[in-house]
């Protein structure tokens, strides 16, 4: 272990147990080009984090002092994205690698603009760095230097770099000491961070939970005294960030951490009253019992869908409102339209649920009826729906194992069984090439030729 210049510790290859056996191809075929033209190459944030925690990389992050420009010269299946800050995505058969180039946090321009950037461009241009008045980064798209740009990253255990160069590892904020302890820690100021960025406070539940790590003393203090700032993000990536928080496999130990820490009453204020409240002097119990069980699927591989997550989650608060409207005399369906209704416009506000999602979450409440109805009317369309298997799946995380409940979900699973064997084969046939009559190119007679056959 070599200590460099600057405060960054250089862990070379033979200290570390970092292979690139269990790195992406694609990613290591990126960081080779960047490296063999010249420039920097390194790999960031998770990956070289949960590589080091002997775990599996969710997506591999590249960063370089090469300009987006530069890196669309050298790699043909490049596309720049991103119209603020400009990212290269690379793209495989089966993987997009992103490219980033060296950010700053600092507010001063780098030295080298962006060659892409004229005279005029520049000029007009605003300014890279940008907070608002309450100190939330509104904009950071300033070109710095590697360790400027591990040291704007959120958590230590985050900020560890790999290089492509000599397979080293490069620690700038004290990250792999963390990791070793199992801490989450901000890297600077915990107040000053989360104020740049709430969402950081999720990512530090989130972090801790999936990792069994503990948050760190003074990151903690700062996040219970933030959490009311938490609103201050934008609605669609606090949507985004609970999806993670709650399908991480580790979703119930997540809200306990959000609960604790006030996270989860300043996301759902409404809910988290209605959960508060006893009913008929019982606590509403089904929320944990559905987070464990999104918990069990995701840890033995499964998938839960946005909507069927929402659906176990909030179904039975909705299934409140909604007898609620019925006791004013609403009928079923509409009482479940409203219910979900009520829902939405008390969450998006802050937790912006996307339209499509909130019209799937509606569904899956509202069909539980079709499934008592055996087989009912036209059983193949309903088997057929593309939300079929959540309705189902619903159904059978609510029902406690009600005998006649579930009797009903057998027959309907047997019966969709059944129904996927007898569309399989045919299916099968037409994509195994079977002898399938071939079209007919129809040629376009040429008119003149046409004229003079009839001429004869
Ligand atoms: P995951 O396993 O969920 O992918 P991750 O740490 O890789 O975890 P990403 O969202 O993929 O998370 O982000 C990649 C990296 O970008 C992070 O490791 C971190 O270094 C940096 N980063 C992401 N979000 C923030 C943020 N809000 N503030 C500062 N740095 C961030
Ligand atoms: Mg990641």
């Amino acid at each position: 272990m070599k200590k460099e210049k600057s405060r960054s510790v250089i862990i070379a290859r033979q200290e570390h147990g970092v292979s690139r056996k269990l790195m992406s191809p694609n990613a290591l075929r990126t960081l080779y080009r960047l490296r063999d033209n010249g420039f920097f190459g390194y790999l960031v944030g998770g990956c070289v984090r949960d590589l080091l925690l002997g775990r599996e990389p969710k997506d591999f992050d590249v960063v370089t002092n090469a300009t987006p420009s530069e890196v669309k010269r050298l790699f043909r299946n490049c596309r720049l994205v991103g119209r603020r800050f400009r990212l290269a995505h690379i793209h495989f058969q089966d993987e997009v690698i992103e490219v980033a180039t060296f950010r700053s946090q600092v507010s001063n321009e780098p030295e080298s603009e962006p060659k892409e950037a004229s005279g005029s461009e520049r000029r007009q241009r605003p300014p890279r760095m940008l907070k608002d008045d309450d100190g939330m980064i509104l904009r950071d798209n300033v070109y710095g230097t590697p360790e400027e740009d591990a040291l704007r990253r959120d958590f230590t255990i985050n900020s560890l770099s790999y290089n492509i160069a000599d397979f080293s590892i490069i620690d700038y904020a004290g990250g792999l000491a963390d990791l070793n302890a199992g801490i989450v820690r901000t890297i600077g100021d915990p107040a000053v961070r989360f104020q740049e960025d709430p969402v950081r406070m999720l990512r530090a539940v989130r972090f801790a939970a999936q990792l069994a790590f503990t948050i760190e003393e003074h990151t903690l203090k700062a996040l219970v005294a933030a959490t009311d700032t938490i609103v201050r993000a934008a609605p669609p990536r606090l949507y985004d960030e609970v999806l993670k928080l709650f399908l991480s496999g580790a979703g119930a130990t997540c809200y306990g951490l959000l609960r604790q820490t006030g996270l989860f009453a300043a996301l759902f204020p409404c809910f988290s009253n209605w959960l508060n409240a006893e009913s008929e002097g019982f606590p509403h119990a089904r929320f944990g019992e559905m987070l464990c069980q999104v918990d069990s699927r995701i840890q033995q591989g499964g998938m839960v869908s946005p909507p069927l997550l929402l659906a176990l989650l909030f179904g039975e608060y909705i299934d409140g409102k909604a007898a609620h409207f019925r006791r004013q005399g609403v009928p079923w369906q509409q009482s479940v339209n409203a219910a979900v209704a009520e829902f939405m416009g008390e969450t998006c506000p802050i937790v912006m649920i996307t339209n499509r999602v909130g019209l799937a979450l509606r569904d899956i409440i509202s069909q539980q009826m079709r499934l008592k109805k055996i087989p009912g009317r036209r059983p193949e369309s309903f088997i057929a729906r593309h939300d079929f298997n959540d309705i189902v799946d619903y159904c059978r995380a609510t029902c406690g194992g009600t005998r006649d409940v579930v009797k009903q979900l057998d027959w309907w699973a047997a019966r969709a069984m059944q129904q996927a064997s007898v569309s399989l084969p045919s299916r099968l046939t037409e994509e195994a090439g079977a002898p399938q009559r071939k079209r007919r190119k129809r040629r376009r007679r040429n008119p003149q030729v046409k004229n003079r056959t009839e001429g004869v």
